[in-house]
């Protein structure tokens, strides 16, 4: 039975665009401090799982229940489903944040300015306060000292722990990371990789999207492997990567150890 008051439960997720089925029943219960990695092909339906998560997509069917919160949904004139309250979007939003694979920092901004943007607009922290707080974030993700720069001046792995640091700020329930190495030079990969081990050593419940495997095998507390939009295999590191049922995973994971 699943645990309704965990950070994040999703049941029988479906999603479509037009006719094509992408997700086809995803079921995902992340309980406090719990690191999901999702890994999978290009296409299998990895990003589209994270986006209905936090409502950047509406899934077709399916439940989504945040920290005993249940996303509410309504059919529009048309007969689409859509978030039936914008106000619980919002709220969702800020309590799930996500770092993408281009990090999307707002190019016009400092780093500094990046992080306290959405903390002093959208959750009404007065500005001294979340200046704090963002100097502190980026103590933990080791960029302080290029708080006053944009985004173009620093690196790749500087610009991803910026958004490391923003997505921090918003104090979320659970963090959602797509493919966040995938756009990095190889050097500068580990950085990243170091500071969301930091997290999911604090305890911090995270999803995240990756390609690096031994990431997934080493921090990760529950593996999912998706394909066309199925779970093809799902379970503990140690399940999925030493002892998998699934050919397609064994082939998958074949080059990697
Ligand atoms: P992954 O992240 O695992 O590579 P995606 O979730 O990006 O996979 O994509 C899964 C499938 O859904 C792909 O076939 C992709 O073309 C399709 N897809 C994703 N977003 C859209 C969209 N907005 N409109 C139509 N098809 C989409
Ligand atoms: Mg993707």
């Amino acid at each position: 039975m699943a645990d309704d008051s965990a950070p994040l439960v999703c049941r029988n997720i479906h999603k479509s665009f037009g006719d094509t089925p992408v997700l086809q029943g995803l079921d995902l219960e992340a309980r406090k401090g719990d690191v999901v990695s999702m890994i999978g092909s290009s296409g299998s339906g990895k990003s589209t799982f994270l986006r209905c998560l936090n409502l950047l997509e509406t899934p077709t069917s399916g439940e989504v229940i945040v920290h005993g919160e249940p996303i509410q949904f309504r059919q529009n004139r048309k007969g689409v489903r859509v978030p039936a309250d914008q106000g619980q979007v919002e709220r969702i939003r800020a309590r799930l944040s996500m770092v993408f694979q281009n990090f999307n920092l707002w190019s016009h901004m400092t780093v500094l300015e990046n992080i306290i943007e959405a903390p002093v607009h959208v959750l009404k922290v007065p500005k001294k306060e979340a200046i704090e707080r963002a100097e502190a974030y980026l103590d933990k993700v080791g960029i302080r000292e290029r708080k006053d720069y944009y985004p173009a001046q620093i690196s790749g792995g500087q610009q991803q722990r910026a958004a490391i640091a923003r997505a921090l700020a918003m104090e979320p329930e659970v963090m959602l990371f797509d493919e966040p190495t995938s756009a990095l030079d190889p050097e500068l990969v580990g950085d990243v990789l170091r500071v969301m081990q930091k997290l999911a050593e604090e305890g911090r419940t995270m999803i995240v999207v990756t390609h690096e495997m031994a990431f997934a095998r080493d921090v990760c507390s529950q593996v999912m492997f998706l394909h066309q939009g199925r779970i093809e295999e799902q379970g503990s590191p140690e399940q999925v990567f030493n002892n998998p049922s699934s050919e397609r995973v064994k082939q998958f994971l074949a080059p990697n150890f």
